[in-house]
């Protein structure tokens, strides 16, 4: 059985203060029954890494940049994010291939350098509001899951995750609907198992979109729906612990 994950993607958002709260209100309503990851901006790694010692909560990087050092001002790269205790990675996440144009050949790298430091790496794949009304969904998602077999083989999501984030679901209160979402889930894992049954059966596949505490349970009680990428809701404790209590009888 595969556990069920819930991930808080804070994005660019906290403070010091800001961030000492949250992660104090959260694990004020823990243990939980579920996997648990924060994934704060990279300067409050540090802060985070410290709150959270001694629980199961795990940390996770917004992004890395997959060079393995030198002359790349303002890129992070795997092993320093590992240093600050992060076993996570988002990959190819929305905000970055449309803010930042990243293209699906720099994901694959980002992916390919996050197998190889032996950390998670959190593949986000997505259509757009056209694509989906263009019916090119599944064919959007193919591709962009593609690139990253093209450059790694199946074998490297044995230890990895893939969110599955319709960017028009992301941060407009506009969430897919549970059928909606089970059945590109269920079309990513027949991809994956198209290359191998086995890997296909044990990836987890996350749901992101506007996830909260109204739409949590219908969309983790989906059979492909293996736990949550949040962003807006996982910045209020309260909500996020109310997420992870939903996600300890789901899966
Ligand atoms: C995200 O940023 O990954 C996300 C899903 O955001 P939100 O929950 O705010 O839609």
């Amino acid at each position: 059985m595969r556990p069920t994950l819930i991930a808080g993607n804070w994005k660019m958002n906290g403070s010091r203060a800001g961030v000492d709260s949250l992660v104090s209100g959260i694990l004020r309503q823990g243990p939980f029954g579920c996997q648990v990851l924060l994934v704060p901006s990279f300067v409050f790694l540090e802060q985070v890494e410290r709150l959270i010692v001694g629980t199961a909560v795990a940390l996770g990087a917004q992004d890395i940049d997959p060079r393995p050092e030198g002359a790349v001002t303002g890129g992070i790269s795997v092993s320093m994010v590992r240093e600050f205790g992060c076993g996570y990675a988002l990959v190819g996440h929305s905000e970055r291939r449309t803010l930042f144009a990243e293209t699906d050949d720099q994901v694959a790298e980002k992916f390919k350098a996050c197998i190889h430091a032996g950390m998670t790496p959190i593949l986000c794949v997505g259509e757009t509001r056209a694509e989906r009304e263009a019916d090119s969904t599944d064919e959007v998602i193919a591709g962009q899951l593609a690139a990253v077999l093209a450059k790694v083989g199946v074998s490297a999501f044995a230890t990895a995750v893939i969110a599955y984030e319709p960017v028009w679901a992301i941060g407009t209160g506009l969430s897919a609907t549970p059928v909606q979402a089970q059945a590109v889930h269920e079309a990513i894992r027949a991809m994956l198992a198209a290359e191998d049954q086995d890997i296909a059966a044990q990836t987890q596949l996350l749901y992101g979109g506007s996830v909260n505490r109204q739409n949590a349970e219908a969309l983790l009680a989906q059979p492909d729906i293996d736990g949550a990428l949040i962003g807006g809701a996982s910045l209020k404790a309260d909500e996020f612990g109310a997420i992870c209590r939903m996600a300890e009888g789901a899966g």
